[in-house]
């Protein structure tokens, strides 16, 4: 049977699509983006963060590895024992990453595995993948969790290493197929919090045949600082700085103004 990397698998979650979910963490993404939070998703290999642990007073060298070899059975095994909770509140399980269409073949299993037991799927993507991927990934997906990040090719190569073409076109592609997709947009301060990226945004969205109807947007934060300062790399994004309340407002007023639903937060 084949296997994957997994690096978390969170229980009742509420962030990660409709009602309580499971999220599964697959390491590996193709992407390199400034501002990712989740630096040890993004390697295909175990990665060892040293920590510690404080205990009356006393510290203790401990060490994590991020990333555990499983089969797609034993993760589906792992998420049903909270069945009950996505039945009583219309959830599901999510896969998430770094980018779990990078690991294609193994998220496809787990995800047809789960949709033959009938629980709701969902994936968490950067929509960066072979078009052929893509197409079996409508398949067994029930909802796409869409990352938008920047609407300007050579500002997009700029802070994430590589082009949005296949990201747009993947997104025409579902949305065509009548697919339900939801916009997340992580908002970057001086990257990709002004009028400018976010009008693109909604005019692309609305030349869609069937343009997503909401979109959330996802202010960024710093909590990853501490995983890259754990894992000994330099954080591409040091300072501490957040978005105010007003900016996300205004931003959220002008999409809402196109038509679309917003919301803060995932
Ligand atoms: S797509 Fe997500 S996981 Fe990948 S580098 Fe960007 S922020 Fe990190």
């Amino acid at each position: 049977m084949i296997k994957g990397l997994v690096f978390d698998i969170r229980r009742f979650s509420v962030h990660d699509g409709p009602g309580i979910r499971t999220t599964v963490f697959l390491k590996g993404c193709p992407l390199d983006c400034s501002w990712c939070h989740n630096p040890e998703g993004r390697s295909t290999s175990p990665e060892k963060i040293p920590g510690k642990l404080v205990f009356e007073g006393k510290e203790y060298a401990r060490e994590e590895i991020a990333g555990t070899m499983m089969d797609a059975e034993e993760v589906v095994q792992e998420v049903l024992k909270d069945r009950i909770f996505y039945e009583t509140s219309g959830g599901g399980v999510t896969l998430s990453g770094g980018e779990p269409t990078f690991q294609a073949v193994f998220s496809l299993d787990i995800l047809s595995r789960l949709k033959r037991t009938g629980i709701f799927t969902a994936i968490d993507t950067c929509g960066y993948t072979d078009h052929e991927n893509m197409i079996k990934f409508a398949d067994v997906t029930d909802l796409f969790l869409y990352d938008i990040k920047l609407m300007d090719e050579q500002a997009h190569i700029r802070h994430t290493g590589i082009s949005n073409g296949t990201i747009l076109s993947n997104l025409k592609f579902l949305t065509d197929s009548g697919k339900h997709v939801m916009i997340r947009y992580p908002v970057i301060p001086g990257i990709n919090d002004n009028v400018g990226n976010l009008t693109s945004l909604s005019s692309f969205l609305l030349s869609l045949k069937n343009p997503p109807q909401e979109i959330h947007l996802l202010p960024y934060h710093a909590l990853g600082a501490s995983k890259y300062a754990r894992l000994g790399r330099k954080n591409p994004m040091p300072e501490q700085f957040g978005i105010s309340q007003e900016k996300l407002m205004s931003m959220s007023e002008q999409l809402q103004q196109k038509g679309f639903k917003v919301r803060v937060g995932g």
